[in-house]
């Protein structure tokens, strides 16, 4: 009998070793991993510089707690806001710590409670973070959720332009939702919102800890539209694997954060911020990001020529997906896992595609011919 929780539902495969996009389970079976532990794992398993860093670090120091300097810190935050309109950066240590910084800064700075979300969204497992997430099934069963989180229809114009008032503290969504089904902020959308900020004085959070740090193909996924949020949260792919968390805010927003105000144990530890580092100098890098759009181009393209038009392809980068209409995509997942790829949902009826930013075109081709035999 297992001494765990069963939180989890029915485990996969028992992947015990990984190098680049290939993992390998218990039994010597080899899988492409189109998941990157959901979007986490972005330079690939095992990648040399990330295996130096934390084996160099962990020689030197890796705790020592916030009461403390730490260099570390510093270096990421300057490499993540540089050239772009953020000022500060505070580190945690998952996504749903980020968006809960996020929603205590946005309230603590406006005086105001009120923040707009959006239907099918995910922004974490945490009280706060529960309460802004759209989805029903992350609520059932632990109310009362926190006050005051209105959740709109996304992409919806009219909806939102109905709702703003001086109330509003903050909106805060996701450019594609990752969750949710892989759905993109519409460019109306994007405008509808920048407008809608700007007249009201509302803040705008982007939820960036599945979209950023280059996985839709540039550093951020905010940069694709015309927005400049306030804050953008980070996590996921900050770490390729180890655990950190991140939220980047613009100048205005400093004095809120003083001494004492917000804080974490493990938050930014020299370990955490080596790794961060390492990430950064590579995803970063001009032609780093020129070859996920690269990758990503060609990725669609060879779905949409191979797969059957009832199909449909969705997403950005490398945060793809496959719409299947009505139909569930548990067994096409499994089916996949059996013929050596690996693959993850976004709510029931959408494949998330999901490769390490440095997958191969011939990794790619491998996982269309194991796609296109199941989705006939
Ligand atoms: C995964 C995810 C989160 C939650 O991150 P955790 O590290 O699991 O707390 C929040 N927002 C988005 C958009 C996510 O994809």
């Amino acid at each position: 009998m297992s001494a765990l929780f069963g939180n989890y539902g029915k485990r996969r495969a028992q992947i015990v070793k990984g190098q680049g996009t290939v993992v390998e389970d218990a039994k010597g079976k080899k899988y492409l991993d189109f998941t990157s532990g959901i979007a986490v794992v972005s330079l690939g398993h095992a990648h040399p510089a990330i295996v130096k860093a934390v084996q160099q670090q962990s020689e030197k120091l890796w705790h020592i707690s916030n009461l403390f300097e730490i260099p570390g810190q510093e270096t990421v935050a300057q490499k993540l806001v540089a050239d772009t309109h953020f000022t500060y950066a505070f580190f945690c240590n998952s996504g749903a710590e980020a968006n809960e910084a996020a929603i205590k800064l946005a309230r603590k700075h406006t005086g105001k409670n009120h923040i707009i979300t959006f239907e099918k969204s995910f922004h974490g497992r945490t009280f706060g973070a529960m309460s802004a997430t759209g989805q029903g099934k992350v609520h059932n069963g632990f109310g009362p959720l926190v006050d005051k989180f209105t959740i709109l229809p996304f992409n919806n114009v009219e909806s939102l332009e109905a709702t703003v008032d001086d109330t509003v503290a903050a909106i805060m969504l996701e450019m594609i939702q990752g969750e949710g089904g892989v759905n993109s902020v519409t460019p109306e959308f994007a405008a509808s919102l920048a407008k809608a900020c700007a007249e009201k004085g509302i803040l705008l959070i982007v939820d960036e800890v599945q979209t950023g740090i280059g996985r839709t193909g540039t550093r951020f996924a905010y940069e694709q539209t015309v927005l400049k949020p306030h804050i953008v949260t980070l996590a996921k792919g900050l770490g390729s694997g180890f655990p950190i968390g991140g939220m980047l805010g613009t100048a205005e927003l400093y004095d809120t954060f003083g001494p004492g105000t917000h804080g974490t144990t493990f938050g930014g530890n020299p370990l955490a911020m080596s790794v961060a580092e390492t990430v950064l100098d590579h995803v970063f890098a001009p032609d780093f990001l020129h070859n996920v759009q690269d990758l990503s181009a060609y990725f669609i393209k060879q779905l949409k020529a191979n797969l059957p038009t009832t199909y449909t392809v969705q997403g950005q980068g490398l945060l793809l997906g496959i719409g299947c209409g009505d139909t569930e995509v548990a067994s096409y997942i499994k089916e996949a896992e059996e013929k050596g790829l690996l693959l993850v949902g976004a709510g029931p009826n959408v494949i998330r595609l999901l490769p390490p930013l440095t997958v191969s075109k011939a990794e790619i081709e491998e996982a269309i011919a194991i796609l296109k035999s199941i989705l006939r």
